[in-house]
């Protein structure tokens, strides 16, 4: 017979339970509102906690155990046995890092009397959606918070549709290491795919169409990484147009790329196609309630307070494409519900800190040089390498640099940058010293222990005013 439509109203609708939807559930909830988080897939998490930033960094974590072995004696720690990797036990324990989370957000619903809806949301009208999933619901809210994510982007190279070829998401279940391995794209996911592979000792090309990997960055940090990947033995190909994918006899992968206007050739046994995610939109029915969208970025428009062209339905997260990170979907996320709550709460991105997981890692917060040149601002640069750092010797881990620029005329931070060991972490104290308008001054009164590699951070202040101490 037909099926019965469940009719549900609440305070605030989110869609979407990746980093950004529920993480702004969890704040409303405890904010006091009646919150209704639809997802349409069977866990909660989104592309984060599934396929994304935690399963990468379980994979990066195995890839980086196998490489300190393979240089344990370096350390004076010697074994006979052979080295053997285990791929399909590496992949177990990433899945079961990310159920643990996956379970942890359930949880955290519950306890936070949050209504979760399996099913997939189109909207009606501004304040009534449609959940198809198992069952049907109508949900009438008087605020809406979209926060459907990204999806991977489709390429148009011939030979895509090949067995050997993945995407990110396929990458994550490969329970079978290659011997070798093309990656097309040397971004922020290629590159973390790159020094993983390469860590497991699989052969692996990068192929970038700009002129640097991770072309984001200043040119010293991609330069920094490119001369210490290749030097791991991952060999990068730069303004590098791939044209086709083939199959060759043996069942390789033959890539066709052109350099220069010349065409060139490799065979791998694999090809990661890791170029890019633009925001999910499908089955939204975005056009009938007329949301706009911001052309030039492509994503969702909004306003600082988070809000569409509709005013009581606001985005958030990859959705929007103005920053695709997990933590700045969260913050977003709760920026939309102070401004929900009447609490006038504008997101700020000056200091958004962005990590990447390669090996070594790098970390950046605030500007870039480049961009303090093309707002030709009044500035001053320091640089200190880790190479006169204790911790970072008694790690076997001297590549790499610090970076701060400062506001010559406040003697505010205004961007840092840090390329080697510990960066994911360093670039919090960072990130707090830009948030709160610190100067340079602040940094260098500022007690750092030693021997760590936060000592860097120190140094690099000094450098912006006498000099670095332990630099000659
Ligand atoms: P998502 O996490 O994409 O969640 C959106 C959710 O909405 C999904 O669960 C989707 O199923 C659901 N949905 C979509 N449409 C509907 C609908 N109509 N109805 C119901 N539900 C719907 N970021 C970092 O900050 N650090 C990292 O280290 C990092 N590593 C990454 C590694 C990889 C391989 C990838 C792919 C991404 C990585 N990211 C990382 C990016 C990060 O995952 C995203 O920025 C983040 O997940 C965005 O959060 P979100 O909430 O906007 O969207």
């Amino acid at each position: 017979g037909e099926q019965p439509i469940n009719e549900v109203t609440t305070d605030l609708l989110i869609i979407g339970a990746g980093p950004g939807g529920y993480v702004a559930a969890i704040y409303a909830a405890k904010k006091g509102l009646d919150v209704t988080l639809i997802e349409k897939e069977d866990t909660l998490g989104g592309t984060c906690l599934n396929v994304g930033c935690i399963p990468t960094k379980a994979l990066v974590k195995s890839a980086e155990i196998c490489d300190n072995v393979k240089n344990s004696s370096l350390f004076g720690i010697e074994s006979d046995s052979d080295l053997k990797i285990n791929m399909k036990q590496i992949i177990d324990r990433k899945d079961e890092v990310v159920n643990q989370l996956v379970s942890g957000v359930s949880f955290l619903m519950e306890k936070n009397k949050i209504r979760v809806i399996q099913g997939t949301a189109s909207f009606l009208s501004d304040n009534k959606v449609i959940v198809n999933g198992k069952d049907t619901s109508h949900i009438s809210a008087k605020d809406t918070i979209i926060a459907t994510g990204s999806k991977i982007s489709h390429v148009n190279i011939p030979g895509v549709e090949l067995p050997f070829v993945m995407n990110s998401t396929d990458a994550l279940a490969l329970t079978e290491l290659p011997n070798s391995i093309t990656i097309i794209g040397g971004g922020v996911i290629g590159m973390e795919f790159a020094c993983i592979y390469r860590n497991l000792g699989v052969e692996v090309h990068v192929l970038e169409f700009m002129d640097h990997v991770l072309d984001i960055l200043d040119d010293d940090l991609c330069e920094e990484i490119e001369r210490l990947s290749e030097q791991k033995g991952i060999h990068i190909h730069t303004q590098a147009k791939v044209t086709k994918i083939q199959q060759a006899n043996n069942g390789q992968a033959i890539i066709t790329y052109e350099t220069d206007g010349k065409e060139q050739l490799l065979v791998s046994e694999k090809v990661l196609v890791a170029i890019g995610r633009e925001p999910n939109i499908d089955g939204l029915n975005l056009e009938e309630i007329k949301i706009r969208m911001d052309e030039a970025r492509n994503g969702i428009a909004v306003n600082q307070k988070m809000q569409t062209n509709i005013k009581n339905i606001y985005a958030i997260g990859d959705v929007t494409n103005i920053i695709q990170l997990a933590h700045v979907a969260s913050h977003q996320g709760i920026h939309a519900v102070n401004n929900i709550l009447g609490e006038e709460s504008d997101m700020d991105y000056s200091a958004v800190p962005n990590v990447i997981f390669t090996s070594p890692e790098i970390a950046t917060v605030g500007l870039q040089e480049y961009e303090c040149k093309d707002k030709k601002l009044d500035y001053r640069v320091s640089k200190v390498s880790f190479s006169s750092n204790g911790k970072a010797l008694t790690m076997n881990e001297p590549d790499g640099f610090i970076k701060l620029i400062k506001d010559n005329k406040t003697s505010e931070i205004i961007g840092g940058s840090i390329i080697g060991p510990d960066a994911s972490s360093l670039i919090s104290s960072l990130t707090i010293a830009i948030t709160n308008g610190l100067t340079e001054q602040q940094i260098t009164k500022t007690i750092f222990a030693h021997p760590t590699t936060a000592e860097v951070i120190h140094e690099a202040g000094f450098d912006l005013n006498i000099g670095a101490l332990h630099e000659a």
